[in-house]
């Protein structure tokens, strides 16, 4: 466990770091949040963590009591603090504490915590064999009700499907739109490979714009292939000829099945393959 958190402006120690009950972060899950990595010490992509999460904030009216440049330096701060070198941080910001009721104005105090910790990844043979996955019933919250490109604390849609996902024997579950297209999963974003072209849905499905989903677009790009952000559907997964997924703690992970119906030839294909060296090579200078 990290030892100390940043809350409210000062790293205390981790046991002593409390937020109220009358917090509307737990009472509403009114709030923003981020999952970056840490690698060999550096906060991975951190000021792109950190942007999306003040457009999260915005998105939602809740004004970070801290600048951009502060967050960046408190991120930097609470890693070095805890000794991190490969691990994770948790950005959270809620609204503060206020009165029982659903009005922004009767709250005050945003509270910015900050957690750098170890992570717990997929089980390695997941990264080997490829991961099965299941569509979700619970199809990802239309963007006009709550837009998945914020990041808040309310998770519960992703939670309902990630369900779904573990009942079936899987470690992710597949979330398509109020459309019935393919959106993202309940914490990645998803891919997939057909003639060489690789696909994604576009942030118009109502998906969260994953910044490992953006850094691999760019790798795919820079290593000459064709990625296109469009319209997919489960048929086009089924019969794809390859499917990845991309997240923080993800990274990059083969999908070898949907539905029970085979990927490919039910191994990580090769494209998914040399994206996750590329991807491995700027993390970690492999
Ligand atoms: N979609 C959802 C719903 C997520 O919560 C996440 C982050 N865990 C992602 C996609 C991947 O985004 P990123 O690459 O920025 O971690």
């Amino acid at each position: 466990m990290a030892n100390s958190v940043y809350i409210d402006g000062k790293l205390v120690p981790a046991d002593q770091a409390t937020v109220s009950v009358f917090d509307h972060g737990l009472l509403y899950g009114d709030g923003v949040f981020e999952g970056i990595r840490v690698y060999g010490g550096n906060v991975f992509l951190l000021a792109e963590h950190v942007d999306r999460l003040y457009e999260s904030a915005r998105s939602i009216r809740l004004e970070i009591p801290i600048s951009n440049q502060q967050m960046v330096s408190a991120v930097n701060e609470t890693v070095q603090a805890n000794g991190i070198d490969d691990g994770y941080v948790r950005l959270v910001v809620t609204r503060g504490s206020g009165t029982l009721g659903l009005d922004i104005r009767k709250t005050s105090n945003p509270i910015v915590i900050i957690i750098a910790d170890t992570i717990t990844l997929y089980p390695p043979e997941i990264y080997e064999r490829g991961m099965e996955l299941v569509t979700a019933g619970t199809i990802r919250n239309h963007p006009g009700a709550l837009n998945p490109r914020i990041k808040s604390l309310n998770y519960l849609n992703n939670i309902l499907a990630k369900i779904e996902g573990t009942d079936a024997g899987c470690v992710e579950a597949l979330m398509l739109n109020h459309n019935g297209e393919v959106a993202e999963c309940t914490g990645d974003n998803v891919f997939i490979i057909k003639d060489g072209l690789i696909r994604t849905p576009s942030t118009e499905a109502g998906i969260l714009e994953g910044i490992t989903r953006n850094t691999v677009i760019d790798l795919a790009r820079e290593a000459g292939h064709e990625v296109q952000e469009t319209t997919l559907v489960q048929e086009d997964i089924y019969t794809a000829d390859e499917c990845f997924l991309t997240g923080t703690a993800a990274e990059v992970i083969a999908v070898v099945s949907l539905d029970g119906r085979t990927i490919g030839d039910g191994t990580p294909g090769p494209i998914t393959r040399d994206l996750l060296a590329r991807f491995e090579a700027l993390t970690r200078g492999k």
